[in-house]
């Protein structure tokens, strides 16, 4: 490993250079707890907080951070025993979509529930005695924290995504100094980090058996949320966020102090159909390269393809199962009737999540950041290929817009009616 003692992640460059995704796995592995993640206010990101006098240099931090490198040839053959098997989707079994039998869980969760109902079924079944998993704060009800679940009630009350920054990692150091076994959830860039600290620590390896990963195109820093509720304009003190739920693709509910509720449409313009799309980017996610979380024993996503999006409304999620562990379990899960699923191709993931697409967008990200010598982040094995000139412009464009949220919410609204009137204008032409 590429490990440089007498470094920590500060003075390696990675916060500075906006390398860090606010994970969490540098705070739970050093030896001295002298790293605290605080929330940046300006960014809406986490950040690494070191206290210096207590650091003594050693260099763990670093060895684990997934900032600036994720060596995907070298943990997939770790992890796996191989190298990836699809050049888009990475190491894989087989494919599945399916959705939790308990319809309450599959209603009021992101997609169909599926996460939930194997952590509560591997739960119930003694195969792990807890779930990092994460849930709301009551006192600070827009900063959803991570925690270790040990009841089927906890695992339950901590279903449903979360779009905003946690740094779910954190709480790894609770499973490190814990007997048993456990399922870690997260995003790539999570797992990833989960999965490089099990490679500096063989406790935690052995500790660890589940590995469960959001598929991810990027987390809205808090900003993004701020943005909406300041549209909603209710002026009233927010109790509780529920971010996905109430069917598929399901809304936002907010919960006020007073008792009120407000619903936003998943797809709602101040939401994922263009706000939350668009701007509020954290920048390390701008430049992330692992939108199908590699690592992870099953990566878990919305069954975004053409009939799902025609006709689903309960809810439904599509996954990619990696390991044969996990294989064997969702195949008791299956045939004790806790969760439903069959098979599909891995061609359909690929259209679901326009996977190609994305690599190609990324590949141009990339090259836009190198050529104005900015750091990025190194994932191995990824094939070269060929960059269009049209994705550069677009990847300039997507970065002004981007960065466009981190100035003053008067920007994001310019760009937003510039849109809506551009919109008008081509239905006008469109019409004549
Ligand atoms: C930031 C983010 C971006 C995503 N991007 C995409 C995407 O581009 N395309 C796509 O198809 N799907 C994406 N997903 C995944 C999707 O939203 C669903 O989480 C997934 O389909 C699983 O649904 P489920 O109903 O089976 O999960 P559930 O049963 O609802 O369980 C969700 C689990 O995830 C955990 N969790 C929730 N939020 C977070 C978080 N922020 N960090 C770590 N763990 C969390 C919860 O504790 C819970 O255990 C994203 C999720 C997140 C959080
Ligand atoms: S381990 Fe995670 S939180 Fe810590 S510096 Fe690296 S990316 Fe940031
Ligand atoms: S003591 Fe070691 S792990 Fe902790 S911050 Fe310093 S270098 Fe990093
Ligand atoms: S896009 Fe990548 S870096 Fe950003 S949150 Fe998702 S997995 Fe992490």
């Amino acid at each position: 490993m590429n490990m440089k003692p007498s470094n920590n992640v500060e003075s390696a460059g990675i916060i500075s250079s906006w390398l860090c995704t606010g994970c969490g796995t540098c705070a739970a592995v050093c030896p001295k707890k002298s790293i605290i993640l605080k929330i940046d206010q300006k960014s809406g990101i986490y950040l690494p907080n070191i206290a210096k006098d207590k650091c003594n240099l050693c260099g763990i931090c670093l060895s684990v951070c997934p900032g600036r490198e994720i060596d995907l040839k070298n943990l997939n053959q770790i992890v796996f025993g191989q190298e990836a098997n699809d050049p888009l989707l990475g190491s894989l079994i087989k494919c599945y979509a399916g959705c939790a039998s308990d319809c309450h869980i599959r209603y009021s969760s992101s997609s169909g529930g599926i996460i939930t109902a194997l952590l509560a079924y591997a739960l119930k079944e003694r195969i792990i005695d807890g779930a990092l998993v994460v849930r709301a704060d009551e006192r600070k009800p827009l900063e959803p924290y991570s925690f270790v679940a040990r009841t089927i009630e906890e695992i339950i009350c901590a279903r449903t995504s979360r779009y905003c920054p946690i740094p779910v990692n954190n709480s790894l150091r609770e499973i490190l100094y814990s007997e048993g076994h456990y399922a870690v959830v997260g995003l790539p860039c999570h797992i990833a980090g989960v999965r490089k600290a099990e490679k500096a620590n063989e406790k935690l390896k052995e500790k660890i058996i589940l590995h469960f990963c959001l598929v991810c195109n990027h987390t809205p820093t808090f900003r993004a949320t701020q943005y909406l509720l300041s549209k909603l304009n209710t002026g009233r003190a927010v109790k509780e966020i529920f971010y996905r739920g109430n069917g598929w693709p399901g809304a936002m509910t907010v919960r006020y102090q007073d008792g009120s509720e407000r619903f936003v449409e998943h797809l709602d313009f101040k939401y994922w159909g263009f706000i939350f799309q668009r701007f509020f980017w954290p920048r390390r996610c701008f430049l992330c390269d692992d939108k199908s979380g590699e690592l992870g024993d099953v990566s878990f996503m919305d069954p975004y393809l053409p009939e799902y999006n025609r006709s689903e409304k309960i809810g439904s999620t599509l996954f990619i199962v990696r390991s044969p562990f996990a294989d064997d379990l969702i195949n008791k899960a299956i045939e004790d009737g806790v969760i439903a699923g069959s098979e599909i191709g891995k061609e359909r993931i690929k259209e679901s999540q326009l996977l190609q697409e994305v690599r190609q967008r990324n590949r141009a990200r990339r090259m836009l950041v190198k050529f104005f010598k900015q750091s990025i982040p190194l994932y191995s094995g990824r094939p070269k290929g060929k960059v269009k000139i049209t994705d550069l412009f677009k990847a300039a464009f997507d970065y002004l817009l981007i960065r466009s949220g981190d100035y003053s919410f008067y920007a994001v609204d310019l760009c937003c009616y510039t849109w809506k009137a551009g919109k008008r204008v081509k239905s006008l032409f469109l019409r004549n």
